[in-house]
């Protein structure tokens, strides 16, 4: 079945509109064969607080932004290849309902919509096409994933040494391994994990011990494995130099304002049957 909307004019245009809404901030979004499928404004849960985000469903990426003014200027561009995501329901809180985690193998995280009905055509739209795109990949579904940042506020204290309490003068954490917000003491080592970033990240000293460990037994294995007889030498788990952690990405230093934006979403293929969209 041909592509209704691929190679189309409307296509062309509102995929052109996206580029200069994010300007020379975001990248070239045009390519042969890429559909925009839909967009809408979702709450994505940040480490500070819940912000409204711009959200672009291409058949495959998933790009998202900060809002400058609606319609209009976007900034902070991420764009997410479909084929690493996976969903994940999440229940309803007191506090924030219509839920979803989007995971990835390098960052997960929190969004939710203004109803039921939002959410659940985001994440049929969002399924479907992650299937499409694993299907025309041949990628087996993704199974590793970054684990999400609890939120500041969700905690006064450590949680992993459960004494120290946070205050403007006693800064929060991330380990980057678990998601916990932990104190300096409980985060002082690094270790290295490749799929989160190219230098090693902070981790909180539970998941420090558990990675050293399991390093350890990998090099004794491959130790043993090319030499037998030598005793297998112990592992050296990075520590030190840190990446310059403790940015939660440039989320939080954009200054969107929290002006008042149309929830609506709109799905460009609403009324056309999925199987339309080829891969
Ligand atoms: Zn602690
Ligand atoms: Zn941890």
């Amino acid at each position: 079945m041909v592509d209704h909307l691929a190679n189309t004019e409307i296509n062309s245009q509102r995929i052109a509109a996206v580029e200069s809404c994010f300007g020379a901030s975001g990248q070239p979004l045009a390519l042969p064969g890429r559909v925009l499928l839909g967009e809408g404004v979702l709450t994505k849960e940040c480490r500070k607080k819940a912000k409204p985000r711009i959200f672009f469903l291409f058949n495959d990426i998933l790009v998202y932004g900060s809002i400058v003014l609606n319609k209009r200027k976007y900034r902070s561009q991420h764009i997410i290849p479909l084929e690493e995501v996976t969903l994940e329901l999440l229940p309803e809180t007191l506090q924030a309902k219509n839920r979803w985690m989007i995971k990835t193998a390098k960052k997960s995280f929190v969004v939710s919509a203004a109803s039921a009905t939002e959410r659940q055509e985001w994440i049929s739209h969002i399924e479907e096409c992650v299937r499409r795109q694993l299907r025309a990949t041949g990628r087996p579904p993704s199974t590793e994933h970054a684990a999400p940042w609890i939120p500041d506020k969700a905690t006064d204290i450590c949680m992993r040494c459960t004494q120290t309490r946070f205050s403007a003068l006693t800064r929060r954490h991330h380990c980057r391994k678990c998601g916990f917000v932990v104190c300096a003491e409980c985060s002082r080592q690094r270790f290295l994990l490749p799929r989160l970033s190219p230098k090693p990240v902070r981790v909180c000293s539970l998941c420090y011990r558990e990675l050293a460990s399991q390093q350890q037994q990998e090099e004794a294995e491959e130790q043993g494995a090319e030499s037998p007889g030598q005793p297998a030498h112990l592992a050296r788990p990075i520590c030190g130099a840190s990446s310059g952690d403790d940015d939660d990405s440039d989320e939080d230093k954009e200054g969107s304002r929290d002006g008042d934006w149309p929830s609506r979403v709109e799905f460009y293929a609403s009324g056309v049957a999925w199987s339309a969209f080829h891969s």
